[in-house]
């Protein structure tokens, strides 16, 4: 398979995306964890992804109903690699581009956070933000890290006063995605949507790129590996994430990011 579809160098595709961007009226980034590798965060399905060595089903709603403290004991060891992650030049970029008035906002799989820590302001995060818990009974919210210190430090399930468990506030397998309204009224009123280091295969995230084509718009998709979406796509490019989106900047005139 081709590495790129619709532009053949890296500096081409660089200043092909830099022209589609400035000649859009509506942009949104669709992010994955991809874009937060270089943070030093691993992906799920990349090549040194957590489901290389996890079950999947860890992050299920029935996992965490079943046995609460694996569940906790996973989502600990999460936090921890989270907590202390920096925005890279492609977090960096995207919240550039904002501020230029060249993208809408920022749809993001990601639960890091990473998007508003680099400045930009409109990020819908679809599946939640990880650095805050809640209770699954009542909703009454405290930081993960409180969480994480007591299932550490004591091996206990964090619990609520109403006796409800606490859970990260993160959308979990079997669970509905909250956000996904809000942010398909955005794709479909987009006109481009730059997908960056998602593999394009969480539902209904995924549908997101999808729900911009299928309304007339352009989709980019900046991405290590293939996704089934890339046939669809008008440029495809499978380079790393931030050295992209900081050459974008630069072609665009914006400097350094
Ligand atoms: P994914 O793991 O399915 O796909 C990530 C993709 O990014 C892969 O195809 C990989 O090839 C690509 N990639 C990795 N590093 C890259 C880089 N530097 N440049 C360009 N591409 C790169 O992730 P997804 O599509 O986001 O979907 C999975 C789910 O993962 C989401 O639900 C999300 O909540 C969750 N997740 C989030 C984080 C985070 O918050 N940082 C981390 C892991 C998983
Ligand atoms: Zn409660």
């Amino acid at each position: 398979m081709a590495d790129r579809i619709g532009c053949s160098s890296s500096t081409e595709c660089v200043e092909r995306i830099a022209s589609i961007l400035g000649s859009s009226r509506d942009a949104v980034a669709f992010t994955g964890a991809g874009i937060s590798t270089d943070s030093g965060i691993p992906d799920f399905r990349g090549r040194q992804g957590l489901w290389k060595r996890f079950d999947p089903r860890m992050a299920t709603r029935s996992f965490m109903l079943e046995d609460p403290r694996a569940f906790w004991e996973f989502y600990a060891m999460r936090f921890e690699a989270l907590a202390g992650a920096e925005p890279n030049p492609g977090h960096r970029a995207l919240a550039r581009l904002e501020g230029e008035g060249l993208l809408a906002a920022v749809i993001t799989q990601n639960i890091d956070g990473l998007h508003a820590k680099a400045g930009s302001r409109r990020v819908i995060e679809l599946h939640g933000n990880i650095m805050t818990s809640r209770c699954d009974d009542c909703g009454s919210v405290r930081p993960t890290e409180e969480c994480a210190r007591l299932v550490r430090e004591r091996g206990e399930v964090p619990r609520c006063v109403c006796g409800g468990l606490i859970r990260p506030s993160v959308v979990l397998f079997e669970e509905p995605v909250g956000m996904f309204e809000a942010a398909l009224r955005i794709a479909q009123e987009s006109d481009l949507c730059l997908a960056v280091g998602s593999s394009l295969t969480v539902y209904p995230a995924a549908a997101i790129p999808e729900a911009v084509k299928a309304a007339g718009g352009k989709l980019i998709i900046v991405n290590a590996d293939p996704t089934p979406l890339d046939q669809r796509a008008d440029l495809v490019v499978r380079d790393g994430a931030s050295p992209v989106l900081a050459g974008v900047v630069r072609a665009l005139g914006l400097g350094e990011v």
